[in-house]
């Protein structure tokens, strides 16, 4: 059952930009800096990349490429990144610097998973030949 109260929409009343159910108090300011920051990195990274904004106990970000890949700032201010990359019904996370080299080390990782995968399906289907 969905709860009613996080459809409600955040009340703006001076510095804070916060909704009945959060009651965190969460800033405007907050609120204004993920949402430049994601639309900023989602436009960087071109085509196809969305910016997402959040509130939960704060204003929250990430930016997706459809189901394929979502990539979130780490706490310590936007200078690394936490790539979460979904693809073959495999998930590789992994903490970045550089999100384009983050993403290209996850689905490096999700290539060598698959290898191991189709090698030890090969060798058990060796098995019951
Ligand atoms: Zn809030």
């Amino acid at each position: 059952m969905k709860n009613k109260r996080h459809n409600q929409k955040p009340q703006h009343k001076g510095a804070v930009y916060c909704s009945a159910w959060c009651r965190h108090g969460c800033r405007w300011s907050e609120f204004k800096k993920a949402e430049a920051f994601a639309a900023k990195l989602a436009k960087s990274l071109g085509r196809g990349w969305t910016p997402h904004v959040w509130e939960n106990m704060g204003w929250h970000w990430r930016v997706e490429y459809g189901t394929l890949c979502a990539v979130y700032p780490r706490s310590d201010g936007y200078r690394k990144f936490w790539i979460d990359v979904h693809v073959g019904g495999r998930q590789i996370c992994l903490d970045a610097k550089n999100i384009a080299s983050g993403i290209r080390a996850a689905i490096s990782a999700a290539k060598d998973q698959a290898a191991r995968t189709m090698a030890d399906a090969d060798k058990l289907a060796k098995a019951v030949a």
